[in-house]
């Protein structure tokens, strides 16, 4: 089973994340993680779904994200930043992919079992700490403006056949 925190009520460290960090650049971090709780947050409030806000996940073979989810009748909205190595970067340059997706509860009459993936905004590498959460920010901001755009019923008609 993963551990999992959460950025705002617990503050666990997130040098398991980014690697050593002043001060300075720990509070700066965790004010671009409060801009993506706000997005979260304000994206629940508008499709009347539930948050729990950003977490840092450990797993216990030692992969971390951060990753942070909205909730809406079938529908979840997704984003989530990683360190590249994770996933079996071994250029031994430090990088951080940010991903954000849509996922609906499949309805198609051939069962995929799980949620369908309806929109992907494509992995995004950054190369430093800052630029990674600021492209999370991004993220999640892309994310609210979907949801505002677009009724939930058009990503779940999107996991129908
Ligand atoms: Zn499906």
């Amino acid at each position: 089973m993963p551990e999992i925190a959460s950025l705002a009520r617990d503050h666990p460290r997130i040098e398991s994340v980014f690697g050593p960090l002043t001060d300075d650049e720990d509070a700066t971090l965790r004010s671009f993680f409060a801009e993506v709780d706000r997005e979260l947050q304000g994206l629940a409030e508008d499709v009347r779904g539930g948050t729990k806000g950003l977490e840092v996940i450990w797993s216990r073979l030692g992969q971390v994200q951060v990753f942070g989810d909205v909730a809406a009748r079938g529908v979840s909205f997704d984003v989530g930043l990683y360190p590249t190595w994770c996933f079996g970067n071994r250029s031994g340059e430090p990088g951080w992919g940010i991903e954000a997706s849509i996922d609906a509860d499949c309805q198609h009459s051939v069962d995929h079992e799980s949620m369908d993936t309806v929109w992907d905004r494509g992995d995004v590498e950054m190369s430093t700490p800052e630029a990674a959460v600021r492209e999370l920010v991004e993220a999640a901001r892309q994310l609210h403006r979907l949801a505002c755009e677009h009724p939930l019923e058009y990503w779940q008609a999107l996991a129908k056949d």
